[in-house]
C-alpha cells in the first residue's frame, strides 16, 4: 500500500496504473471504523485498484467547533487500510484540494431542502466541492458511499449525473455496533453515559418501521412518536425526525402516495450530533 501525502505523489502513482484497470475510490474523512472498512472491502470486489482518501474537508463544516474537534487518527487509519487491502491512500493538504478558494455553487436539485440541508447551511455544497475535486483528481470508475449518510448519497448521485461524471456510484449498507448504534467517527466523542443512551435511536427507528407497516399513525404522527421516544431519554435530543420519499427526498404526508419511503433523524447527545435512517417501505 502506498501512502501519498501530496497531490504530486498521488498523480505519479496514478500514472503507473494501467488504463485497463477499473479503479475504485472510497473518499473518507478518516477516524476509520468498520463502516469505512466495509466500503473498502466492497471496492475490492469490483475494482482492480482501490484508492482511499483521508481528508477532513473544511468547506462542508458549517460549525467551526465541529471541524476543530473532528477526530484525526491518520496513522491508525493507514494500518487498518493496509489490513483491508487498499492499494493507495491519499492524504492531501487543504492546499492540494483547494489551491484557491472554492466559490463553486452546485445545483443539488432541491434534494438539500430537507434533513441536513436547512440545519447545516452550505454543508452539501461543500460535499459537492470536495467530491467533484477528488473525482477530477482520481478519475475513478467506481466510487463507494455509505447509506448511513442517506441524503449525501442521493445528492452525490444527483450531481455526478447532472455533471456527466463517468463514475458509477455504489451504495453500501450501514454498519452498526452490536447494540444497533450506527458506526460513526463521532461516536468516539460520546461520554460513557451518552454512549449508553445512543442505541435508543436505532431501536426507535426499528419500532417506527413496524408501526409504519400497520399504518395506524400518519407520517406526521409517527415522526412525533419517534421524537417523544428518543427525547424520553434525557441524554438525547432530536433535531429533526422526517419521513421522505427515498428518491425525491420530498416530505411524505400520506403513506400511499409513495413507493419508497425512508425515515431520517438527527439527534444530539450533548453537543455530539448523530444521524441515522431506516427504510420504511
Ligand atoms: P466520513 O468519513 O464520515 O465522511 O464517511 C466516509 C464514507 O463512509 C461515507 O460514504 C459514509 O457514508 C461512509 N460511512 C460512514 N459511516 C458508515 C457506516 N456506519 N456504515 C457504512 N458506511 C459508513
Amino acid at each position: 500500500m502506498v501512502i501519498c501525502y501530496s497531490l504530486t505523489h498521488l498523480q505519479r502513482e496514478l500514472s503507473l496504473i494501467s488504463d485497463n484497470y477499473k479503479t475504485g475510490f472510497v473518499p473518507t474523512m478518516g477516524a476509520l471504523h468498520q463502516g469505512h472498512i466495509s466500503l473498502v472491502k466492497r471496492a475490492h470486489e469490483l475494482s482492480d485498484k482501490v484508492i482511499v482518501s483521508i481528508f477532513v474537508n473544511p468547506t462542508q463544516f458549517n460549525n467551526p467547533l465541529d471541524l476543530e474537534r473532528y477526530p484525526r487518527t491518520v496513522e491508525e487509519d493507514c494500518k487498518r487500510l493496509e489490513e483491508a487491502g487498499a492499494d493507495i491512500v491519499f492524504v492531501p493538504t487543504v492546499g492540494d484540494i483547494y489551491p484557491q478558494k472554492d466559490e463553486r455553487m452546485f445545483d443539488l436539485g432541491g434534494l438539500d431542502s430537507v434533513g441536513e440541508g436547512p440545519r447545516r447551511p452550505g454543508h452539501f455544497n461543500g460535499v459537492a466541492q470536495v467530491v467533484t475535486r477528488l473525482f477530477d483528481i482520481v478519475k475513478p470508475r467506481y466510487a463507494y458511499f455509505g447509506e448511513k449518510d442517506f441524503q449525501q448519497l442521493s445528492i452525490i448521485r444527483y450531481f455526478t449525473k447532472e455533471l456527466n461524471y463517468p463514475v458509477e456510484i455504489i451504495s453500501c449498507p450501514t454498519i452498526r455496533e452490536e447494540d444497533g448504534l450506527a458506526m460513526s467517527s463521532r461516536n468516539m466523542l460520546l461520554t460513557t453515559e451518552q454512549r449508553a443512551a445512543a442505541p435508543l435511536i436505532y431501536k426507535t427507528l426499528k419500532m417506527a418501521r413496524e408501526r409504519s407497516q400497520a399504518q395506524i399513525l400518519s407520517p406526521d404522527e409517527l415522526c412525533n412518536w419517534v421524537t417523544g421516544e428518543i427525547n424520553s431519554n434525557s441524554m438525547l435530543k432530536t433535531e429533526y425526525v422526517e419521513i421522505v420519499n427515498s428518491l425525491t427526498l420530498r416530505l411524505v404526508k400520506n403513506w400511499n402516495d409513495h413507493e419508497q419511503i425512508q425515515m431520517c433523524v438527527a439527534v444530539f447527545a450533548g453537543s455530539v450530533r448523530l444521524i441515522d435512517n431506516i427504510k420504511l417501505k
